[in-house]
């Protein structure tokens, strides 16, 4: 995956004429922080396990990013995702930088207490390098809200009130209205604007969506409300199909019992990885990364793909997918929402003041409008494909702060 991130900016690095030494300067993580975090499981045994938070940019503000608990979290996996985010938050134009992290560990076998113990000992073994003004995690794979409010309260134990520390918090501890849905909402509203250029509209397309928890079953929801027939969805335990669209509102109430859209009576089963070569207008891939490769690509029957996960095609696919004229709105772009709210969330901590849903919703659209008008437009006129003119415009933002910060003799070239 690190190689994959590396890769699409190279691609645009060389497109905007970045010398080797910047692009050395900004390809490179700040800090990489690993710990050991022992804690005791509910029978009283020792148990340890491996944190990390990779910071990899603070030049445009703030380092901002996920914690994902999941087995295949290592410091490779959270490099790569920090990087993702320092060009998602620079194409957004959010003043953050970019960092991620996670513990190697699998949640379906740990306790509420043991996942409780485990957060507040990672909490204690990084509270020094997280902060609001330095680094703000949020939630990812496997991680709630719940996880972001025992992050605050460790937190404050040794450094007062702080909710800024970290975003994606229970409204009760000064989440922001509408961060739950945020980066569904995104999805839906860039897959809007993608329709439009394509001449279409919500109410005439078919979407399958890979993965039903935060991300997935929000922008299931949202599309339908807007019209879109949502045929198939699956996750990690299977899938569910109905040819008429999926009753999303019965979908979610299904799986926030089961803990998944298997055995859902609402639709026909079927094998989880089918859902990426369904027969549909549109793709949203929002699980894990890595699952349009090489091999399944060439099956890909979707027209347009919204890449609401990150990282869920890799640079083989996506140049297969390019050849086949499939239209991928990128990562860094598709599931900025989240990100963006998580930004309102932290600017409402800092200002001791609550935003209304609307406002909140309102400002979402612009910043996320905006973004996928500028990535269209760079992508036309220079003929290139949207995930290129995201990585073209997010590199030249960041390179262009780093460089503000010196007196050097240094440049980066604007080609936007
Ligand atoms: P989540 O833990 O809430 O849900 C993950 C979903 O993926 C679950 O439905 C799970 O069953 C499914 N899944 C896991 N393995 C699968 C498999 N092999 N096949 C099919 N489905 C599988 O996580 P989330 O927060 O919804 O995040 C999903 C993706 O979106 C991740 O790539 C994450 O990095 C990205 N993302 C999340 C946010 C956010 O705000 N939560 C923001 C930006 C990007």
């Amino acid at each position: 995956m690190l190689e994959a991130s590396h890769y699409y900016f190279n691609r645009a690095a060389e497109i905007i004429g970045i010398t080797e030494k910047i692009k050395s300067i900004l390809l490179t993580p700040l800090r990489v922080v690993k710990v050991e975090i022992v804690t005791e499981d509910d029978q009283g045994c020792l148990m340890s396990h491996i944190g990390y938070r990779v910071q990899h940019n603070r030049m445009r503000g703030p380092m901002k990013g996920g914690l994902r608990y999941h087995p295949t979290v290592d410091e490779s996996h959270a490099t790569a995702l920090a990087n993702l985010m320092t060009w998602k938050t620079a194409l957004v134009d959010i003043p953050y930088g970019g960092a991620k992290g996670g513990v190697n560990c699998n949640p379906k076998e740990l306790s509420t207490p043991e996942l409780d113990r485990i957060t507040r000992t990672f909490v204690e073994q990084i509270k020094e390098v997280i902060g609001p003004s330095l680094d703000i995690p949020a939630p990812d794979v496997n991680t709630n809200s719940t996880v972001m409010g025992w992050i605050m309260d460790e937190y404050s134990k040794y450094y007062g009130f702080s909710p800024g520390v970290v975003t994606g918090k229970p409204l009760q501890l000064f989440g922001s209205p509408g961060r739950e849905e945020a980066t569904g909402r995104g999805v839906m509203i860039v897959l809007e604007e993608a329709l439009k250029d394509q001449g279409k509209s919500m109410k005439n397309v078919t979407i399958a969506i890979q993965g039903f928890g935060n991300v997935g079953s929000n922008a299931a929801r949202l599309v339908a409300e807007q019209g879109a027939k949502v045929v198939a969805v699956a996750d990690h335990m299977g899938g569910v199909s109905n040819i008429r669209g999926l009753d999303i509102p019965a979908l979610v109430a299904w799986a926030s019992e089961h803990r998944t859209v298997h055995g859902f009576a609402g639709g026909e089963p079927f094998e989880s990885a089918e859902v990426l070569t369904w027969d549909v207008d549109v793709l949203i891939p929002a699980a894990l990364e890595d699952v349009i490769t090489r091999e399944n690509a060439g099956d890909v029957r979707a027209g347009l793909i919204i890449e609401a996960a990150n990282a869920p095609v890799t640079p083989e696919a996506d140049e297969i997918l390019n050849k086949k004229g499939v239209t991928v709105v990128p990562d860094i772009l598709a599931n900025a929402g989240g990100v963006t709210v998580s930004y309102f969330e932290w600017a409402q901590n800092i200002q001791q003041f609550r935003w209304e849903l609307d406002r909140v919703n309102g400002e979402l659209s612009k910043i996320m409008r905006r973004a996928y008008e500028s990535v269209r437009n760079l992508a036309a006129s220079k003929s290139i494909d949207l995930r290129t003119a995201a990585f073209v415009l997010a590199i030249q933002r960041v390179g262009q702060a780093a460089l503000a910060r010196r007196h050097i003799r240094d440049s980066i070239p604007s080609i936007d």
